[in-house]
C-alpha cells in the first residue's frame, strides 16, 4: 500500500490540487481487470465496491472494451444537433430491455433524476392539470438521488445539504417502506412519487414485501407518476434486471445510470411511455453529451450482456452464496445483514469498530470496500467475481471483526 513513489506523488498532487469533497482510503489504483484492481506498488485488491455498482460487469469487460474501441475508431461525438447511427438502436434496445417505449439519454445519474423531475412536473401541468408552479413530488426519507441543487433539496443528509441553500421547493419526504405515509402525503398537487426500490447509499435498505406494489397502487389511485430510481439497483445487481422486477411492478419512469456505462463512460437514461415522455418538445431539455455515439455504443454492449439473463442469474446465485456466508457474522461484530442479489449492507457493531475502521483494515488485507453512514459496509463486488474470491473477501471481513484486527 503506497510503498511506491508514483503512489506518493499521486497522493501529494491530489492533496495540493483536488477539491476535498471525498476522503478516499489510502490506495492508489493503477490498473484493474474483472473484480480485481492493482495499486501503484503492484498490490492487488478484490473490489467489493465496484464503482458503486457502475462496474457490475467488472473492470474492462472484454465485450465492453471491444465496443468502446470499435466506436472510438468511428465517431465519438456529434451533439444532438445531428443524428448518428448508434442513438436509435440504443434507445430501441433499452426500450425493449425495460419494456417501455421512449428513452431520454443523459450522462450522469443526477442528470437522469433531474430530467425525470422536470418531465414529471411538465406532465403534471399539461396532462394532470395541476395549477402552474404548484406541483409537488413525494420522496422517501434516507433517499440518495445525486448531488445537484434540486436533488439535495429533498435529502435528509446534513452533509449533503448544509451550506447549499436556498433549496428547491415542491418536495415532501415520508418514511421509506411505509405506503400509508406515502398515500397521506399525496394530494391534488402531487405529480410524482420518486423512490429507490432499494435504498443503496442508505445502506442497502430493502423495503417490506409488497411496498412497491402498494406505491404503484397509490400512484394509480391518485393519477401520480411512479418514478423508480434504479441507478444503483438496476441492471442485474439484485438478481433481476431491475429491483422493481422482484414485485413485478412497472414504474412510469425508470431512471438508469451507473452500470449502463459499463464502467467506461457515464451513461444515464430516463425511460417510460410516450404518454409521459411525450411532454418534452425540441429545445425544452438537453445535454451536449447525452446519447453520444461512444456512450450509446458502450450502453448497447451492456444491454446485449443483459439480454440472456446470465448476469442476473449470476448475481442471484453469488448473492445467495454471499448471504449464507455473511449471516453467521451477525452477533460477531455485525449487528445486521441485508442482502438482495449480490448486494449487501452489513451493519458493524459500533462497540467493535466504525465502518471506516473496518474498511481501512479490509484494505490492508486486500479488499476494497466503502462504509456508508458511519456503521454500514456495502458489499457489491462485480457480478463477474469468482465465488472463491468472494469467499476469501468475506473471510477477510470475518477476520477483521473476530480477531480484533481493527486499528
Ligand atoms: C449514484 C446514484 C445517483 C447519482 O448518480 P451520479 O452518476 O453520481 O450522478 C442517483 N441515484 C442513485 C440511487 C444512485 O445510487
Amino acid at each position: 500500500m503506497l510503498t511506491s513513489n508514483s503512489g506518493h506523488v499521486a497522493l501529494e498532487l491530489e492533496r495540493a490540487h483536488t477539491a476535498r469533497n471525498y476522503a478516499p482510503l489510502p490506495v492508489v489504483v493503477a490498473e484493474a481487470g474483472g473484480a480485481w484492481v492493482t495499486d501503484t506498488a503492484g498490490c492487488r485488491y478484490f473490489d467489493c465496491l465496484a464503482g458503486y455498482s457502475a462496474l457490475n460487469f467488472g473492470h474492462r469487460h472484454p465485450a465492453l472494451v471491444r465496443a468502446a474501441t470499435e466506436q472510438l475508431a468511428r465517431v465519438t461525438l456529434t451533439s444532438r444537433a445531428f443524428h448518428h447511427d448508434q442513438l436509435g438502436a440504443f434507445c430501441h434496445e433499452l426500450a425493449e430491455l425495460t419494456g417501455t417505449e421512449a428513452v431520454l439519454p443523459m450522462n450522469t445519474g443526477a442528470e437522469a433524476v433531474e430530467s425525470a423531475l422536470k418531465i414529471a412536473r411538465k406532465w403534471g401541468y399539461e396532462v394532470k392539470g395541476v395549477p402552474e408552479n404548484q406541483a409537488t413530488i413525494v420522496v422517501a426519507d434516507g433517499n440518495f438521488h445525486g448531488r445537484t441543487t434540486s436533488i439535495i433539496s429533498f435529502s435528509g443528509d446534513k452533509d449533503a445539504t448544509t451550506g447549499f441553500g436556498p433549496y428547491t421547493p415542491g418536495f415532501r419526504s415520508v418514511p421509506f417502506g411505509d405506503a400509508a405515509a406515502l398515500a397521506s402525503a399525496v394530494d391534488a398537487t402531487t405529480v410524482a412519487v420518486l423512490i429507490e426500490p432499494i435504498q443503496g447509499e442508505a445502506g442497502v435498505i430493502v423495503p417490506p414485501d409488497g411496498y412497491l406494489t402498494d406505491v404503484r397502487a397509490v400512484c394509480d389511485a391518485d393519477n401520480v407518476l411512479f418514478l423508480a430510481d434504479e441507478i444503483q439497483s438496476g441492471l442485474a445487481r439484485t438478481g433481476r434486471t431491475f429491483a422493481c422486477d422482484h414485485e413485478g411492478v412497472r414504474p412510469d419512469l425508470m431512471l438508469l445510470g451507473k452500470a449502463l456505462g459499463g464502467g467506461i463512460v457515464p451513461v444515464s437514461a430516463v425511460v417510460g411511455s410516450w404518454a409521459v415522455m411525450g411532454v418534452l418538445q425540441p429545445g425544452q431539455h438537453g445535454s451536449t453529451f447525452g446519447g453520444n455515439p461512444l456512450a450509446a455504443a458502450v450502453a448497447r454492449a451492456v444491454i446485449a450482456l443483459l439480454r440472456d439473463g446470465a448476469p442476473q442469474r449470476r448475481a442471484h446465485d453469488l448473492g445467495e452464496h454471499m448471504a449464507r456466508r455473511l449471516r453467521p457474522l451477525v452477533g460477531r461484530g455485525v449487528t445486521a445483514v441485508r442482502t438482495r442479489g449480490l448486494w449487501a449492507g452489513v451493519d458493524i457493531d459500533p462497540a467493535v469498530a466504525t465502518g471506516r475502521q473496518v474498511c481501512a483494515s479490509l484494505l490492508r488485507r486486500g479488499v476494497l470496500a466503502k462504509e456508508t453512514h458511519g456503521a454500514t459496509i456495502r458489499l457489491a463486488p462485480p457480478l463477474v467475481a469468482d465465488p472463491n474470491d468472494l469467499n476469501w473477501a468475506i473471510e477477510q471481513l470475518a477476520a477483521v471483526l473476530c480477531e480484533g484486527d481493527v486499528r
